[in-house]
């Protein structure tokens, strides 16, 4: 079927840490249905063949005023992200979507374990936010690394929620030495929770950098590979 594309307008802006954006869009042609975790694809007039396609994960739940919330960091010399971060309210953006598969298993028969870099929290802190919702907090443990303090996204959030709900833990982690530091770290929180054979549902979002080789830990740890459910965001 072709992808159906349509005009949204950029309702607001606002900074949440100095180098993270939340932007707030209202579709004009159709309500967007879609689940924790999807990602719509924004088609931007820049590049040299535009519209430059960028994906960008949805960071709250469907609302009944159909509004989409995106967060997303301002990449250095990026072309999407800058672009992005000349809009201001009232602006038009072209979308389509929802599409993607990192959602919530429908049976959660087993702690579910996020582990997320800096906006990779964002399909995260949906899928959590839907949970919340649903009263479905039975037993998540999150671990969430920024790269640097500043930059710890919905860390009040998760704190909230974690005061609330004791079957949500929250770990969050600040790796100043990029990915390969933030991987080293996550690993030696995880080395000890690995007591024999697949215990957890492992879903990881972040850059390849970030997700691969957790993956591959998992993996090496007795998990299937289709048992750990990621997302990767370049
Ligand atoms: C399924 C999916 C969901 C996504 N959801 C989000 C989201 O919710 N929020 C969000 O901020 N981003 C998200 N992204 C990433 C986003 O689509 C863009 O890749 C990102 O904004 C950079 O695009 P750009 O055009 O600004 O940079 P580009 O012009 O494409 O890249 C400029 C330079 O930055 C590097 N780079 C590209 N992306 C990243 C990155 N993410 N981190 C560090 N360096 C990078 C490139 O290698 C290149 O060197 C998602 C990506 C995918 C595939």
């Amino acid at each position: 079927m072709a992808e159906f594309t349509q005009w949204a307008t950029l309702l607001s802006v606002t900074n949440l840490t100095p180098h993270v954006r939340q932007l707030v869009l209202l579709p004009k042609e159709r309500p967007l249905s879609f689940a924790p975790g999807q990602w719509v694809s924004l088609k931007l007039p820049v590049g040299p063949n535009p519209p430059l396609n960028r994906a960008y994960s949805m960071a709250a739940p469907g609302t009944a005023s159909g509004e989409l919330t995106l967060i997303l960091d301002r990449v250095t010399d990026g072309l999407g992200s800058g672009y992005l971060y000349g809009l201001s309210p009232g602006n038009a953006i072209q979308l389509s979507g929802p599409y993607g598969n990192f959602t919530l298993p429908s049976q959660l028969d087993r702690e579910l374990l996020f582990i997320g870099r800096f906006t990779g929290l964002v399909p995260i802190r949906c899928m959590l936010k839907q949970m919340y919702a649903h009263h479905r907090m039975d037993s998540v443990l999150l671990i969430a690394v920024a790269p640097d303090e500043d930059d710890l996204l919905f860390h009040h959030e998760f704190l909230t929620l974690a005061i609330h709900h004791p079957g949500f833990r929250y770990l969050p982690l600040v790796a100043a030495g990029g990915e390969q530091q933030a991987v080293d770290l996550v690993l030696s929180m995880l080395r000890p929770l690995m007591n024999g054979g697949p215990q957890m549902l492992p879903m990881l979002c972040g850059t390849k950098q970030f997700v691969r080789p957790l993956r591959a830990y998992f993996v090496e740890s007795g998990y299937e590979r289709k048992e750990v459910k990621t997302e990767t965001y370049d």
